[in-house]
């Protein structure tokens, strides 16, 4: 077995070989600006469009509705300072939820302290919320104050506890309301079905590096490209690209990147690959079972399949990181791991902090092989003989 193992591919993922090669032209030979009229802005044109294709295809989308970006965090920040921005004569009232990630929920601060007033919907004991509860905290009050909702924000799939939301039907209940509907992507696209149009969402954040693409480049969907219909302002100024949502000359190498990656995760290869995730990670859940004291956080089925958060209730997890070391998994977010506070994530659905921060979080990915769960499994068996509390 060869060591390192990385099982934390909520954070991030390696990028697939067909991607490199997909870009490696795009970084000497063609290099041209996509802007410049001379042939080698022309030879790149066809690379970017096909690229928008793919990412378009991956959520239901058509290319002109898709704005590229850096990540998910600049989409997510586009989406929710823009419409919130763009929309305050209408109401100031923004509506999302506890378990969201940062690059939401700072960005929601932002605005609160901008006079916007945010309702975070709490979570069930499984990280979900409800479509009752939108629905509940819609505001339809006066003109122009916070009595009035103009945005519901809401995540895909969550990123440490692999929670899907009921996003179509949140969708289907705001569609003919007169309110912006935004959903985080980063960890559902690419990772479940996901269809904007049948789900009726506005607006979907997606992050390259979390589906074997590079990282620094994502895109943002926008609805029938409705930008006036919403509202919706650049977040950067300066040029005219991406029909002015996203000034900045397109980094060529990046973009074809992204389309790339989003096709090897299109459709069939999405439902295969899923398959063999989930079967992966039930063969790691039930191993685990058997030798450690666990309890599962996160929806039991809506859940991202890759995807394991497992409380260890006779180990902490800094002797847990001790006894697999060369095993790569997380214990918190990646974004978070550098404060030691146990994850707002898990002390929503009711976690302790001494359970959150006995926590870990598996997340498998397309290299991993039964093999390696197998490994893990004895490995963690081994760390609970050596370093288990023992009872009373
Ligand atoms: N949203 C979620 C749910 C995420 O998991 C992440 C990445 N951890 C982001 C947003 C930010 O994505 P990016 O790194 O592309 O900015």
């Amino acid at each position: 077995m060869q060591l390192p193992i990385y099982m934390d591919h909520h954070a991030t993922t390696p990028v697939d070989q067909r991607v490199v090669d997909a870009m490696l032209p795009y970084l000497c030979e063609k290099f041209g600006n996509v802007a410049s009229t001379h042939c080698f802005g022309q030879e790149v044109k066809d690379g970017c469009l096909n690229a928008r294709t793919d990412v378009a295809n991956l959520i239901g989308a058509t290319a002109n509705e898709i704005v590229f970006t850096s990540g998910a965090t600049e989409s997510n920040n586009t989406a929710l300072k823009g419409v919130a921005e763009g929309n305050q004569h209408k109401g100031k009232h923004l509506i999302s939820c506890v378990t969201e990630h940062r690059s939401v929920l700072d960005t929601l601060s932002y605005l609160e302290g901008r006079g916007f007033e945010v309702t975070l919907l709490p979570v069930d004991s499984d990280g979900k919320v409800t479509v009752q509860q939108v629905k509940e905290a819609i505001r339809q009050g006066a003109e122009g104050s916070t009595d009035r909702t103009t945005l519901v924000t809401l995540m895909g799939a969550n990123n440490e506890i692999g929670t899907i939301h009921p996003i179509e039907e949140v969708g289907t209940m705001l569609k003919d309301m007169d309110i912006v509907f935004h959903v985080d992507g980063a960890q559902a696209a690419g990772k479940v079905p996901f269809d904007v149009k049948k789900f009726h969402v506005d607006l979907l954040s997606i992050s390259g590096h979390k589906i074997y693409g590079p990282k620094g480049i994502g895109a943002l969907y926008i609805r029938d490209r409705a930008v006036e219909q919403m509202n919706l302002g650049p977040l950067l100024h300066g040029g005219s690209q991406e029909g002015g949502l996203r000034a900045g000359t397109l980094p060529v190498h990046l973009v074809v990147g992204l389309g790339k990656a989003a096709q090897l995760c299109s459709g069939d290869h999405l439902l295969e690959e899923n398959d063999r995730l989930f079967q992966l990670r039930e063969t790691l859940y039930n191993g685990i079972k058997k030798v450690a004291n666990v309890s599962i956080n996160g929806h039991p089925t809506d859940r991202l399949p890759g995807n394991l958060n497992l409380t260890f209730h006779d180990i902490d997890s800094e002797l847990l990181g001790i006894g697999l070391k060369g095993i790569a998994f997380s214990s918190t977010s990646a974004c978070s791991s550098s404060s030691a506070k146990p994850s707002h994530v898990l002390t929503s659905i009711g976690c302790t902090d001494t359970q959150a921060l006995s926590s870990a979080r598996f997340g498998l990915g397309r290299r991993n092989t039964l093999k390696e769960v197998e490994y893990v499994v004895e490995r963690v068996a081994q760390t609970v003989r050596k370093f288990a509390k023992v009872a009373g």
